[in-house]
């Protein structure tokens, strides 16, 4: 079964974690089973081969560096211009790979239809589609012209804590003029918004304020596990009324309750790839159809085997996946849609 993974921080895990993708899962978590900067040392899921393995073929590769203030606690940059220059690195890591012959940019629907076409026979050039998951490193709106030059077809305007264009993640507030000037911008480059990570406040005022294509490319359910992280009902049913697909990610602490990081493990706390199924199946049953569920892993988000399903090895266990959606009484064509067709069809009317 073709996947699709919509959101992998490949080019964070290169630079900031030090992992060369190209080489074995078996080799990048031996080289740093030594170090203890990172609570996912030596546990890493994702590398090339993995991908390749679970016929992973198209993923949404972000770049991604914060700014921050100096009364912030969280890690970032100084200033914007150097949350830029990290992402340029980043970039030039794609680049780098696509040089290799490892990774092939899928920037508009001719690109898309030839990975579709040549993936089944030649299954080792990954397609990726360029992301950023929070904006604080646009230093202007001009930059993104320079950045959707460069292949960015989808922004997430937030990550975790206040931000220069919107409010993520555990912050309050709303995106003000600048970030109603940067989803003019995107709405004018069609770029697509990716409302993941949005407060409640930002949510509501970038809903408001953009009517070009949104998704949500790692989000699990709010009414099944309690976090401002996550998306109430209210906030899916808008989402699936503007066509969006939202992505479920297999980060362990947003798909079962009470989860507590360093002490929590997948097996004690009884995290599978079902318990996917089940914030798959909350957002299937608002919409009423499976057409807007599919799959965002975040399986290199800064965490790894401590923290994701007992019942995952690597992400090519995502192939795990169909049969599980299967037992779940989902049809095949559900399960077509769940693994790529949604993100395929949602990138056919984005892109038309
Ligand atoms: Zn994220």
């Amino acid at each position: 079964m073709f996947i699709v993974d919509a959101h992998l921080d490949l080019s964070m895990n290169a630079l900031e974690w030090n992992r060369d993708l190209r080489a074995s899962i078996k080799e990048i978590n031996e080289r740093e089973k030594h170090l203890t900067d990172k609570p996912d040392r030596g546990l890493a899921t994702v590398s090339l081969d993995e991908l390749r393995k679970g016929n992973i073929g198209l993923v949404v590769a972000t770049q991604i560096a914060r700014y921050v203030d100096r009364n912030s606690s969280l890690p970032g940059w100084n200033s914007p211009e150097q949350a830029w220059a990290q992402t340029q690195g980043q970039l030039a890591y794609y680049k780098a790979l696509e040089r290799s012959n490892d990774l092939r940019p899928i920037r508009n629907l001719p690109e898309l239809y030839s990975l579709i076409e040549t993936w089944p026979s030649d299954q080792h050039t990954i397609g990726y589609i360029l992301s950023l998951e929070g904006a604080d490193s646009i230093v202007s709106v001009e930059y993104l012209e320079i950045a959707h030059e460069a292949g960015l077809r989808a922004l997430g305007p937030a990550h975790y804590g206040p931000g220069r264009y919107a409010q993520g993640t555990n912050a309050t507030g709303g995106i003000g003029p600048k970030g109603r000037e940067l989803l003019q911008k995107m709405r004018e480059l069609n770029i697509i918004l990716d409302a993941t990570h949005l407060c409640d406040d930002s949510f509501d005022e970038a809903m408001e304020h953009f009517d070009g294509h949104v998704w949500a490319s790692h989000h699990n359910c709010r009414a099944l596990v309690d976090h401002n992280r996550q998306f109430s009902d209210a906030q899916f049913k808008e989402l699936i009324r503007r066509g969006a697909v939202i992505g479920m990610p297999l980060d362990a602490w947003m798909m079962v309750p009470n989860w507590e990081r360093g002490k929590s493990t997948p097996k004690s706390m009884g995290v599978t790839l079902n318990t996917m199924i089940d914030h798959l199946s909350h957002i299937c049953d608002l919409a009423g159809n499976t057409n807007h569920v599919g799959m965002g892993t975040d399986l290199d988000g800064g965490f790894g085997k401590e923290q994701c399903p007992n019942d995952l090895e690597t992400i090519a266990d995502l192939q795990k996946i169909p049969n599980l959606l299967a037992k779940r009484g989902f049809s095949e064509d559900d399960i077509k849609k769940i693994c790529h067709q949604n993100w395929l069809n949602f990138l056919e009317k984005a892109w038309a």
